[in-house]
């Protein structure tokens, strides 16, 4: 598996998915279809597969101009998103599958930030693609859906084997870690990883991959249990519970105003 991002709009990813054994690709998440459908042709590949995390127009925008484009292209989607992913053929659920060539992708399905939120996971490659519900140290907002929610799907995400690299929806990892820092100032590797992620900004290269075994070091959202980040928010909210969703859902409404 080669994953090529291709930044479109002011801070989207759309990924190209390429199977290096028959050259056959998907593409995850196009917003708009130019960029896209430049890449296809840059990288000379069979392009035959669109996958929809979720329905939001920065996701799905380039939908039907691509399958203009390229006529007979699959384009996957949650079952929920129905009426509101464009030229869906594919309506999916947790557990069914995507083939790209020899790849093989499962979806998760992890609504929150949309009802028909998914996730693409791709095991013999230990690759997942997370749309808006998994930043690289953050995670999306909580649209369509509760804290509790949100807390299951960082559960299962985290449940992937530690070397799985992630690639999310939007080019927000700088801010979401100044952002981490409010709420854990001692920790040394979001400090690094800022280092780091200002340092790629500066030549505009993408900061995605993370990894799972990352997002446990440095996400807040997934650092629930961390000793730090509850007293940092029990001082703003004394009476605050510091059951995981609580914690959760606390840090999300902070950074929600950050
Ligand atoms: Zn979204």
């Amino acid at each position: 598996m080669r994953v090529i991002p291709i930044p479109v709009l002011k801070d989207n990813y759309a990924y190209l998915v390429i199977d290096e054994v028959t050259k056959e690709a998907a593409v995850v998440d196009p917003s708009e279809a130019k960029p896209v459908a430049a890449a296809v042709k840059r990288e000379g590949v069979n392009f035959t597969t669109i996958i929809n995390t979720h329905h939001h127009w920065d996701h799905v925008g380039g939908n039907e101009e691509l399958v203009r484009e390229f006529p007979g292209l699959r384009v996957y989607g949650h079952k929920r998103d129905r009426d509101r992913t464009p030229c869906i053929t594919h309506l999916v659920d947790e557990g069914d599958t995507v083939r790209i060539g020899t790849l093989e992708g499962r979806f998760l399905f992890i609504p929150c930030h949309t009802s028909g939120h998914v996730a693409v996971y791709f095991p013999a490659d230990k690759t997942v693609f997370t749309g808006d519900t998994l930043f690289i140290a953050g995670c999306g907002r909580l649209f369509e859906g509760t804290a509790a929610d949100m807390y299951n799907n960082m559960v299962k995400l985290m449940a992937l084997p530690d070397d799985t690299r992630i690639y999310c929806g939007h080019e927000y990892t700088e801010k979401n870690l100044l952002f981490a820092l409010t709420l854990e100032p001692n920790n040394a590797q979001v400090k690094e990883k800022l280092h780091w992620a200002r340092a790629m900004r500066a030549q505009q290269r993408p900061t995605v991959p993370s990894t799972v075994a990352e997002e446990k070091a440095i996400n807040p959202f997934v650092r629930v249990n961390s000793t730090e980040l509850q007293a940092n928010l029990k001082k703003q909210f004394p009476s605050l519970s510091l059951d995981p969703i609580s914690v959760l859902e606390k840090t999300r409404f902070l950074k929600d105003q950050f």
